[in-house]
């Protein structure tokens, strides 16, 4: 195998069926990964794994993936316009938006899982 295909993590999860999506949604686009229990000290169990001769059409992918898991998330800011963290008012902010509060991207998938997680519907 060429040096250049070491395997990298594209993303990370716990949940199995944003797992199952985000393996559909890359599959889809011809890529094929792995799932492996996480090594981080973060909270998420695994590690979505692929090489890296996939990772450009990987970037490209994922975040819409994480899009279309989160469709009910599109941010993280409640209804009256707060950050979903430290409740600090964002209405007057541009977007995308790091709360200047608590430095939470209040757009990022990490931050919309969260606030998902949080309000399961
Ligand atoms: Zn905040």
């Amino acid at each position: 195998m060429p040096e250049n295909d070491e395997p990298i993590i594209i993303t990370s999860a716990s949940n199995r069926r944003d797992i199952e999506q985000i393996v559909y949604g890359l599959h889809l686009r011809g890529v094929r990964v792995q799932v492996v229990e996480s090594q981080s000290s973060r909270s998420d169990k695994y590690d979505i794994v692929l090489d890296s001769k996939y990772a450009f059409i990987a970037r490209e992918a994922i975040y819409g993936i994480w899009d279309a898991i989160l469709e009910d998330y599109p941010r993280a800011v409640t209804l009256e316009g707060r950050c979903a963290f430290c409740k600090y008012d964002v209405r007057s902010l541009p977007k995308p938006t790091v709360c200047p509060e608590c430095g939470v991207d209040l757009d990022s998938p990490q931050a919309r899982r969260a606030m998902r997680d949080k309000h399961p519907s």
